[in-house]
């Protein structure tokens, strides 16, 4: 299958004057359609500078970046931000909603940016908010949903674009341990029943057996790179957590249900 991104020997170094930090030290991977992976690493290890290269909001210092078959380096800025709003969608850690804005409004924005009517933009954005369950809540405000109902917008807000890949850091890094469950679950149906192709960063291995590949970064560098022997379904751990008895050893913790990810060199890619 042909690769929606393309890194090879992606090297990022910020200058801040008295001090080089070398970030990123020669990454390579490819990511094709259909997969869900996780990036993995402690923190400074690199993860934020390799998915800010990834959505086109940063660029690399030395190495190739091809997204959708387009040599990123080679790009303007503005052909750059138009092909971040055409095939990418981002879910933050903090949701990033507009306050004053209701939810069907946050969802809307990425479609107004790009020129689009009042009647399509409503019509798009409400289907994506009914696609994750809500909604009825079209008109709240944000401080009038939960934590979980709020990143559900936001990945609403991402999807309205109809990416070809959905960006992701610490999207539950915000959220308890059920509503992070839930919002595994909704990515893993998206990734399952739509094809959507996900890319979430993670410091937590528990997050990580949720999805199907993991990349391990370390130090700038990728320490593994591995496809999950078994994917954790989300929701066999929701069911874990709502019945903490049917495992009573574990005091119904989520880290102590879910078995850790095995690993398996990752094939060279086809
Ligand atoms: P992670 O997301 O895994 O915590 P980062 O990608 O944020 O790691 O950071 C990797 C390394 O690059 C760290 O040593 C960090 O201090 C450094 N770094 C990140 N952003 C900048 C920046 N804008 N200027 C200078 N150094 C930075
Ligand atoms: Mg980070």
């Amino acid at each position: 299958m042909t690769a929606i991104i393309q890194i090879q020997n992606v090297r990022k170094v910020y200058d801040t004057g008295e001090v080089k930090v070398e970030a990123l030290k020669g990454v390579s991977f490819d990511i094709v359609p259909g997969e869900f992976i996780a990036i993995m690493g402690t923190s400074g290890s690199g993860k934020s500078t390799l998915m800010n290269i990834l959505g086109c909001l940063d660029r690399p210092t030395a190495g190739l970046y091809r997204l959708g078959g387009q040599d990123v380096g080679k790009l303007s800025r503005y052909q750059l931000a138009k092909l971040r709003n055409e095939k990418l969608g981002f879910v933050f850690q903090g949701f990033n909603l507009l306050k004053r804005y209701t939810a069907l409004e946050n969802v809307e924005l990425p479609l107004l940016y790009a020129g689009m009517g009042t009647t399509e933009r409503r019509r798009k954005a409400q289907a994506k908010l009914e696609l994750v369950g809500l909604g009825p809540r079209s008109g709240h405000m944000p401080n009038q949903l939960s934590g979980g109902q709020q990143q559900r917008v936001a990945i609403a807000r991402a999807l309205v674009n109809d990416p070809q890949l959905l960006l992701a850091d610490e999207p539950t890094g915000n959220l308890d341990s059920k509503t992070s469950v839930e919002i595994l679950a909704e990515f893993q149906r998206l990734n399952r029943d739509l094809g959507q192709t996900i890319v979430i960063v993670t410091h937590e291995p528990d997050i990580a057996s949720h999805t199907k590949r993991c990349i391990v970064v370390r130090d700038g560098q990728i320490a593994e790179d591995y496809y999950n022997d078994h994917q954790v379904d989300a929701r066999d751990s929701l069911a874990a957590l709502n019945n903490p008895d049917s495992h009573a050893s574990n005091n119904g913790k989520l880290h102590n249900t879910l078995p850790l990810p095995t690993a398996q060199p990752h094939a060279a890619s086809a």
